[in-house]
C-alpha cells in the first residue's frame, strides 16, 4: 500500500520535500499518511507570501467579492464532503454520525455565516456637536489586521481551524495556518479547496508540524506575523504568548477547560442526566465544553450517580462507520497514556470507580488503538489534582452539595472558566446562577446549544477575548477613526 504524503501550501503550491511525519490513525494505530514538516525557511516563505498577498488583488477585493469566495470554498468543502468525513475520521477516529454530522457541516457552515455577516457589518459614525470635537464628522472604517498566524488543535480539527479562517478572511486578512500535528489531512483538503476556489496565491497559506522548535513555534514568534489567533491547552497559550510579547501582537486565545455541571434536585432527572452523559461523554470527552465536574444535590445524590452509570454503560465504544457507536478512542496513543495516568492518579487519591476506569479489550486491531473506558468518580477531595486539572477524556467526579450558594462556590472553584452547565426547573434559579458563574459560556437545562453569533471563548486560564458572530470580526478587523473638519 503506497502512503500519500500531504504537502504544505505556500504561496499557491502544495510544497514537499521537507522531514516528514507519520500521522497515526488512533483506531488501530496504523498510518494514515506522512505528513511534510514546515521549517523555519517554509514557515518564512508562507509569512512572506501572506505579506505580499496583501498587497496583491486580494487587497482590493470588495466585501462582496471576499463573500462570494467564501461562499465558493463552502461549496467546495460540500462537494467533497465524503472525503472531508473519511479524512476526520482517519485522523481522529470519530464516528461517522458525528463527523457527517458536526464537524464537516460546520467547517463549510463557517464560511458561510462570516461571508453572510460581513456584507450586512456596519461601522460607527458620529456628527460631532459635544464640546470636544465639535463641527466634525468622525467615521471608523474597518481595516484587516495583515498577516494572521492561526494555530488550530486537533478535537475539532476542520470546524475549529474555519472558526478562525473564515472571519479572518472575510474582514480581508491573509493567513498562515497551522493545524495539529495529530490531524493534518482536512486541512491540506482545505488548501485544495481554497487552491480550486480561486483563493488569489499567498491569501491562504498551510504550514505542518508539532509546536515547540516546529512549524508552530517558528509562526508564531516570526516578526512578520501582525495577530495571532490560538485554540488549544492553557499552557500552550503561555508560550505562545511569550513568542508574542517581542513584537507586541493583537492575540485571541480559546484554552482548556474544567467545566462543572450544577444538577439541583428540582431538575428534570432524565434530561439532567443524558444531558450530563452527552457533555462528559461526547468525542471522548475531548471537547472543551465537556463536563468533568459535576455537583448534584445530596437528595438526588445516589439516584443521579446511578443513572449516570446506566447511560455511560450503555455507550457503544467501537468502529467509528458503525451507525449505532457512541465513543471512539482518544486522539493518540500519548493522550491515552495521559488520561490513564489520570484514572491512576484518582485510584492514589482515594477516589471511588462507578464506572470504567481501564482500556476496553477488543480482540482485534483496535487493542493497537488509543482505547480508554468511559469512567465516573466520585469521593475525592475538592483539592485533589484530578478535580482541579483538565483531563481532556471521558472521564468526570461527581460531588453532593448542599444548597444553592455552596454549588456555586464549589462550581466556581477553578483556575479554569470556559462552560457550565445548570439543570433546574426553577426558572428563577437558573437566571441567578447562571449570572454567578465564572465562565464565558452558561448553559440552562441544556447543554453545547450554540448559534454562531453569540459570543464563544472563556474567562481565567479558558481564554483572551470572544469568538462568535461580530465578536469574530471584531478582533480580525480593526476600526480606524477618520474625523473630517466640517
Ligand atoms: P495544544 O495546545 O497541545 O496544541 C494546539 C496547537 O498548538 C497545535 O497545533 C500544536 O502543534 C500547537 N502548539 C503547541 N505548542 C506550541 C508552541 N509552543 N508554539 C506554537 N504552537 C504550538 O492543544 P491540543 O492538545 O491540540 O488541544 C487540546 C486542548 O485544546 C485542550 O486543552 C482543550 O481544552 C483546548 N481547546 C480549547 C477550545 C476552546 O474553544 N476554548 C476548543 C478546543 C480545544
Amino acid at each position: 500500500m503506497t502512503v500519500s504524503i500531504l504537502k504544505n501550501y505556500i504561496a499557491g503550491e502544495f510544497v514537499s520535500g521537507c522531514r516528514e511525519f507519520r500521522n497515526i490513525n488512533p483506531v488501530t494505530g496504523e498510518i494514515v499518511n506522512l505528513v511534510c514538516e514546515a521549517d523555519q525557511e517554509l514557515v518564512s516563505q508562507a509569512v512572506v507570501a501572506a505579506k505580499q498577498a496583501l498587497k496583491g488583488p486580494w487587497g482590493k477585493f470588495s466585501v462582496q467579492q471576499r463573500a462570494a469566495l467564501l461562499h465558493k470554498v463552502a461549496d467546495g468543502i460540500e462537494a467533497r464532503f465524503d472525503e472531508f468525513v473519511a479524512a476526520e475520521m482517519a485522523d481522529t477516529g470519530k464516528s461517522l454520525q458525528q463527523a457527517s454530522s458536526i464537524d464537516i457541516p460546520r467547517g463549510a457552515a463557517n464560511f458561510r455565516v462570516f461571508a453572510d455577516m460581513v456584507k450586512t457589518a456596519s461601522s460607527n459614525c458620529f456628527h460631532s456637536d459635544t464640546e470636544d470635537g465639535k463641527g466634525a464628522l468622525n467615521y471608523s472604517l474597518p481595516r484587516p489586521l495583515g498577516v494572521v498566524a492561526v494555530i488550530a488543535p486537533w478535537n475539532l480539527p476542520l470546524l475549529l481551524l474555519t472558526w478562525k479562517l473564515a472571519p479572518a478572511l472575510a474582514a480581508g486578512n491573509c493567513i498562515v495556518a497551522k493545524p495539529s500535528e495529530e490531524t493534518p489531512s482536512t486541512a491540506t483538503l482545505l488548501a485544495e479547496v481554497m487552491h480550486e476556489a480561486g483563493v488569489p496565491a499567498g491569501v491562504f497559506n498551510l504550514v505542518h508540524g508539532y509546536g515547540p522548535n516546529s512549524a508552530g513555534e517558528f509562526l508564531t514568534s516570526h516578526p512578520q506575523i501582525d495577530a495571532i489567533t490560538f485554540t488549544g491547552e492553557s499552557r500552550t497559550g503561555s508560550a505562545i504568548m511569550r513568542a508574542a510579547a517581542e513584537h507586541v501582537k493583537p492575540l485571541s486565545f480559546e484554552l482548556g477547560g474544567k467545566n462543572a455541571a450544577v444538577i439541583f434536585a428540582d431538575a428534570d432527572l432524565d434530561d439532567a442526566v443524558a444531558g450530563t452523559a452527552r457533555s462528559v461523554f461526547t468525542n471522548g470527552g475531548q471537547v472543551c465544553l465537556c463536563t468533568e465536574r459535576v455537583y448534584v444535590q445530596r437528595e438526588i445524590f445516589e439516584t443521579f450517580v446511578d443513572k449516570l452509570k446506566a447511560k455511560a454503560e450503555q455507550l457503544k465504544i467501537g468502529w467509528p462507520k458503525e451507525s449505532d457507536t457512541d465513543m471512539g478512542p482518544l486522539i493518540s496513543a500519548e493522550h491515552k497514556n495521559k488520561v490513564l495516568s489520570y484514572y491512576r492518579l484518582a485510584r492514589e487519591e482515594g477516589a471511588t470507580f462507578i464506572t470504567g476506569g481501564g482500556v476496553p479489550e477488543f480482540g482485534d486491531q483496535r487493542d493497537q488503538g488509543a482505547w480508554v473506558e468511559p469512567t465516573i468518580i466520585t469521593g475525592l477531595p475538592e483539592t485533589s489534582r484530578c478535580i482541579k486539572e483538565e483531563i481532556f477524556g471521558p472521564i468526570c467526579h461527581i460531588t453532593p452539595f448542599d444548597t444553592e450558594e455552596e454549588a456555586i462556590s464549589l462550581a466556581n472553584d477553578s483556575r479554569y472558566g470556559l462552560a457550565a452547565a445548570i439543570w433546574t426547573r426553577d426558572i428563577s434559579r437558573g437566571h441567578r446562577v447562571a449570572k454567578a458563574m465564572d465562565a464565558g459560556m452558561v448553559w440552562v437545562n441544556t447543554w453545547y446549544l450554540r448559534d454562531l453569533r453569540t459570543p464563544f471563548g472563556g474567562v481565567k486560564m479558558s481564554g483572551i477575548g470572544r469568538e462568535g458572530g461580530q465578536h469574530s470580526l471584531n478582533f480580525y478587523a480593526e476600526p480606524s477613526n477618520i474625523c473630517i473638519k466640517l
